[in-house]
Protein backbone atom coordinates (compact mmCIF):
# COMPACT_ATOMS: atom_id res chain seq x y z
CA UNK A 1 0.00 0.00 0.00
CA UNK A 2 0.74 3.37 -1.26
CA UNK A 3 0.81 6.23 0.81
CA UNK A 4 -0.12 9.35 -0.36
CA UNK A 5 1.92 12.20 -0.54
CA UNK A 6 -0.69 15.02 -0.08
CA UNK A 7 -0.14 15.90 4.08
CA UNK A 8 -2.03 17.30 6.20
CA UNK A 9 -0.53 20.84 7.84
CA UNK A 10 -1.81 23.42 10.35
CA UNK A 11 -2.04 27.02 10.85
CA UNK A 12 -1.88 28.21 13.63
CA UNK A 13 -4.56 31.00 13.66
CA UNK A 14 -2.38 33.25 16.25
CA UNK A 15 1.09 33.28 15.63
CA UNK A 16 0.44 32.08 11.59
CA UNK A 17 2.85 29.54 11.73
CA UNK A 18 2.68 26.35 9.86
CA UNK A 19 2.70 22.88 12.02
CA UNK A 20 3.32 19.54 10.77
CA UNK A 21 0.68 17.00 11.53
CA UNK A 22 3.22 14.68 12.60
CA UNK A 23 4.13 17.41 15.53
CA UNK A 24 0.56 17.44 16.49
CA UNK A 25 -0.15 13.50 16.56
CA UNK A 26 -3.08 13.60 18.32
CA UNK A 27 -3.20 16.83 20.49
CA UNK A 28 -4.07 19.76 18.08
CA UNK A 29 -2.58 22.48 19.55
CA UNK A 30 0.23 24.68 18.60
CA UNK A 31 3.57 23.91 19.90
CA UNK A 32 4.74 27.63 19.51
CA UNK A 33 1.73 29.35 21.70
CA UNK A 34 -0.45 27.00 22.53
CA UNK A 35 -3.03 28.06 21.01
CA UNK A 36 -5.81 25.09 20.29
CA UNK A 37 -7.77 27.18 17.25
CA UNK A 38 -5.51 25.86 14.05
CA UNK A 39 -6.34 25.67 10.53
CA UNK A 40 -6.49 23.00 8.64
CA UNK A 41 -4.57 23.47 5.36
CA UNK A 42 -3.36 20.84 2.14
CA UNK A 43 -0.33 21.41 0.88
CA UNK A 44 -0.14 20.98 -2.40
CA UNK A 45 -3.54 22.04 -3.32
CA UNK A 46 -3.94 25.43 -1.34
CA UNK A 47 -1.20 27.59 -1.88
CA UNK A 48 -1.12 31.20 -0.71
CA UNK A 49 -0.94 33.78 -3.83
CA UNK A 50 -0.57 37.00 -3.58
CA UNK A 51 -2.12 38.91 -6.01
CA UNK A 52 -0.34 41.67 -7.05
ZN1 LIG B 1 0.54 29.26 17.54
Amino acid sequence: MRRCKKKMDYVCLQCRKTIDNNTLKKRIRCPFCGSKILLKKTTGIERKVKAL
